[in-house]
């Protein structure tokens, strides 16, 4: 497994950091009214005058259309912005990513539109707990499938359940490489974790079953069972002094 310099962590470092500002726009123009495709277009003018590229655009295949993903209600992870307008009591996901000099930043939060239902604002609060469980197992010496299984934990013991398909993973000169972190426990701990590993943790819980879809778009995934779903991520490196947030402002 990868591990990074100093000088590596000080790129990742300024790659988090324009995420984190794509995250701060995303969500100050997240209302009821407003367009996802226009929330992709401002988190394009943040890269821009960053000097920042794009890990998302282009992505894959199809090839992924936009800077951003922006997965609303059942959609789980991968949703396109578009002409999709947002209304009152919508849960959005935003996820974001950014190259700096080579090197990438990759995360994600899920936020209420306006007044939303008890049971959605528990579910986004429980997911964001469950990526904070999984960060605070980031520590050296401790093993990387502890990960998921502290985000399973809190996740199930609210009563929700855990996305299997789509997964964290270490992040570096790429935004997807290996190894896998699964949300949950896999049945082995895993490899040891070290100083300079970095990953991006990203736990999708459903308010209903485990179950995904994908869209005829070819990206889009959602809930099997029709149930909200809520994705929290952070792009974060395990130092001597503790996990340290790269994608934290
Ligand atoms: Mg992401
Ligand atoms: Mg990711």
């Amino acid at each position: 497994m990868m591990r990074r310099s100093a000088e590596e962590l000080a790129k990742m470092r300024r790659a988090g950091q324009v995420v984190a500002e794509m995250h701060e726009v995303a969500r100050a123009m997240a209302k009821p009214g407003v367009t996802t495709g226009a929330i992709d277009r401002a988190a394009r003018e943040v890269l821009e005058r960053r000097g920042a590229r794009s890990n998302f655009l282009h992505y894959g295949h199809p090839p992924y259309p936009a800077v951003i993903c922006t997965s609303r209600n059942a959609k789980i992870v991968h949703g396109i912005p578009g002409p999709e307008v947002l209304e009152e009591g919508d849960i959005l996901s935003v996820d974001c990513g950014a190259i700096v000099e080579g090197y990438h930043g990759d995360a994600a939060f899920t936020m209420p539109i306006g007044q939303v239902s008890p049971e959605a604002m528990r579910l986004i609060e429980v997911t964001e707990a469950a990526l904070w469980a999984g960060i605070g197992q980031m520590v050296v010496g401790n093993r990387l499938h502890e990960i998921g299984r502290a985000v399973q934990r809190v996740a199930e013991a609210a009563g929700f359940s855990v996305v299997r398909e789509y997964v964290g993973h270490a992040i570096g000169t790429a935004m997807h490489e290996q190894p896998q972190v699964p949300n949950y426990w896999p049945g082995t701990p895993g490899p040891v974790l070290k100083a300079g590993m970095v990953f991006a943790v990203e736990p999708m819980v459903n308010a209903g079953g485990p179950e995904t879809r994908v869209l005829d778009d070819g990206w889009t995934v959602v809930t099997a069972d029709g149930s909200l779903s809520a994705h929290f991520e952070h792009t974060i490196a395990v130092t001597p002094d503790g996990p340290e947030v790269l994608t934290l402002p």
